[in-house]
């Protein structure tokens, strides 16, 4: 079965499997996510099942790192509750400062799943599901686009 024959997926499925927000079929990234940065950030300039461009403009990526920021708080949240209820947290010991560089080990540890799932759910807040993506033409963006800017940041 290849990607255009998959049943689409839901928007927070296809989102979080880093899936092309217009068709919910084909793959944002082209490799699976590494610790080798450039290999993990390296996206697919169109989407391989539809076609839609997956920059739609020039520095359109800037705006991840609010996603970033924000997926980072609520597992910074997540493991502190987890720690909470599992190891608890005291006055009396240094159970909190364990936290505190577990939770700095784990935000490292996300961190090529942190970037790549903010870049998809960026991109899905700009392009919408068309659910007759066959039909249709992705939206023609290379008006907003200059070759001599891309990845320039
Ligand atoms: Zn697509």
């Amino acid at each position: 079965m290849n990607d255009e024959q998959t049943p689409s997926g839901s928007y927070l499925s296809a989102t979080l499997l880093c899936k092309c927000p217009r068709c919910r079929r084909g793959k944002l990234f082209k490799n699976r996510a590494s610790i080798n940065f450039k290999k993990n950030m390296q996206m697919n300039v169109d989407c391989p099942v539809c076609g839609q461009p997956t920059e739609i403009e020039v520095g359109f990526y800037y705006g991840t790192g609010y996603v970033s920021y924000g997926l980072a708080v609520v597992i910074c949240m997540m493991s502190l509750v987890g720690w909470w209820l599992t190891i608890g947290l005291s006055v009396d010991d240094n159970r909190f400062f364990y936290w505190l560089a577990f939770n700095g080990v784990l935000l490292v540890c996300l961190q090529p799943w942190l970037m790549r799932l903010s870049r998809s759910f960026w991109i899905s807040w700009f392009v919408s599901y068309d659910p007759h993506w066959k039909q249709h033409k992705p939206v023609d963006v290379s008006e907003r686009l200059n070759a001599d800017q891309a990845n320039n940041w």
